[in-house]
């Protein structure tokens, strides 16, 4: 997605653009595969900020509704606590406050608190992190950035925000994991993590029409319809380099010969480490990843929503692990996607694919994933089943696995880690390196290792700050 953005984005600039993708269909992490007749979204499913999507084809003079539907979700999740009957969260906020009163009224005052400053703050945010990068130090002073930072306050932990704000363990425990999301841990100081729970929330959460997959589709064929280049099983082996610029790129040949392909500008949609390494970046610890198991199974629970969430009684061992002793949760929360509740289409009649996906620690040694995937697989399987979801071996008709070993291996993300680095190596602790590499000029970085960040909606947002970027320095140079 951070490489469709951008390839879009440098051709809107006027650039002459090729994209190069070492596997067979674009899309990366978003792309869908098929496995047995059923259709699966084995990486992002949970989409928000959907506006930052209709932007792209807006800049392009389209519209997004030519390419690309989304629906807004009636549940946001299907909440399960243990030892408690599960509880479905509205999507729409009155209706949610409302459910809440219910189950946790002693915190239904904190949370429309909450949702009431960010909603004065949540503007801002278009005048600065999702604006442009911040290339150094000292443009963090940006006074729409100041000005976000000052409504919450930015001393405190996240986690000492969460514990003061709720005494309910069901809102602690939705809320302590999102600062994952951004390569924190909930003793990260400032609001950024509630910054997701407030976009769910405040602006929806989405399903688009055809799957998750359709959004990268859609982006490939506006940057078709736009002139783009494609080329796929191009595998970059290595960039071209002439003292500190960048020349063009070397690609590996089906035949196995190496082809150079030179260019003006190049940007990086992997993540540094496997091209270009930032200053340092090979002894930097990472920071999170999934662990994850699809299945598809002959059977189905009418009770699944599209979005589903276990809590074991536990729960704050399990955080203390990922963040504190950087383990696999003994007891992990588990996050159940059931894509087939919205889209019935993704799995055959009577069946149902299930997605379970679990928050860990990147590639650690003494985590040793390739050695003890299977036990972790069983901890997993354990929480599902006492979700109440089990079936019998006839009924399984796959199981796929993915880890951070995984995600290293096949999309680039150094140690597996999808956030980019851990606290130590951003600006302020915050934000990560930004669109345009420290060491080599010409080369443009894009994905969720760099500015503004990860998941969907900010890696197209870091393709644009990069096709930005090459687009002003190509201006000066002429100049
Ligand atoms: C299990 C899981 C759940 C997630 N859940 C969510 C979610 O609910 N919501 C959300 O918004 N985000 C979510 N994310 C995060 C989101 O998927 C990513 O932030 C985003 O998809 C990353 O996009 P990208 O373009 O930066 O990288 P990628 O999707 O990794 O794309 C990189 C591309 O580069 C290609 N490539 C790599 N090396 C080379 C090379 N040498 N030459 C040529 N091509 C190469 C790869 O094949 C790939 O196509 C999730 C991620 C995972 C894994």
């Amino acid at each position: 997605m951070a490489g469709l953005s951008a390839a879009i984005h440098a051709r809107l600039h006027g650039f002459e653009v090729m994209l190069l993708e070492q596997r067979s269909e674009a899309g990366g992490k978003a792309a869908g595969i098929e496995v047995e007749g059923f259709q699966l979204d084995p990486g992002p499913s949970i989409l928000i900020l959907t506006r930052l999507y209709e932007q792209v084809f807006r800049r392009a003079g389209r519209s997004m509704s030519e390419f690309l539907k989304f629906r807004r979700l009636e549940v946001l999740s299907r909440i399960q606590f243990e030892g408690q009957p599960p509880l479905n969260l509205p999507g729409e906020r009155q209706a949610c406050l409302d459910v809440l009163r219910a189950v946790a009224p002693q915190d239904v005052d904190s949370v429309q608190r909450l949702m009431d400053r960010l909603d004065g703050a949540a503007h801002l945010l278009d005048r600065s992190v999702f604006a442009r990068p911040y290339l150094e130090q000292r443009d963090l002073l940006d006074p729409a950035l100041m000005k976000f930072g000052l409504k919450m306050n930015p001393f405190r932990t996240y986690k000492a925000a969460v514990d003061q704000m709720f005494t309910s363990p069901m809102l602690r425990a939705f809320f302590y994991g999102f600062p994952s999301y951004g390569g924190q841990s909930y003793h990260a100081k400032g609001p950024a993590g509630f910054m997701i729970p407030y976009f769910m929330l405040a602006d929806g959460v989405w399903v688009a029409e055809g799957g998750v997959r359709a959004i990268p589709r859609a982006f490939e064929k506006l940057a078709r319809d736009l002139g783009v280049e494609f080329r796929f099983q191009a595998p970059v082996s290595q960039l071209w380099t002439e003292a500190d610029r960048v020349r063009g790129v070397c690609i590996q040949a089906e035949s196995g010969a190496m082809e150079k392909l030179d260019a003006n500008a190049v940007i990086c949609a992997v993540d540094p480490a496997r091209l270009a390494p930032l200053p340092g970046q090979e002894t930097w610890k990472p920071s999170y990843s999934y662990f994850t198991l699809h299945w598809g199974l002959r059977r189905t629970w009418p009770e699944l929503e599209h979005h589903n969430l276990w809590i074991p009684q536990n729960f704050s061992d399990g955080f203390r692990e990922i963040y504190d002793s950087r383990q696999f949760p003994s007891r992990p929360i588990v996050y159940l996607n059931a894509t087939a509740a919205a889209d019935p289409e993704s799995a055959p009649p009577g069946c149902t694919n299930l997605f379970a996906v679990v928050t860990v620690p990147g590639d650690e040694p003494h985590l040793d994933y390739p050695n003890r995937r299977f036990e972790y697989r069983e901890r997993v399987r354990h929480e599902v089943a006492q979700a109440g979801f089990e079936w019998s071996p006839g009924e399984e008709v796959f199981e796929r696995l993915q880890d951070p070993p995984f995600f290293a291996e096949r999309d680039g993300n150094h140690r597996g880690s999808l956030y980019g680095p851990d606290e130590k190596h951003r600006l302020w602790g915050l934000f990560p390196q930004s669109n345009r590499h420290p060491k080599l000029r010409g080369l443009y970085l894009a994905g969720g290792a760099v500015q503004p960040g990860a998941g969907l909606p900010m890696v197209t947002l870091s393709g644009q700050f990069a096709a930005d970027l090459a687009a002003r320095d190509a201006q000066r140079s002429q100049s």
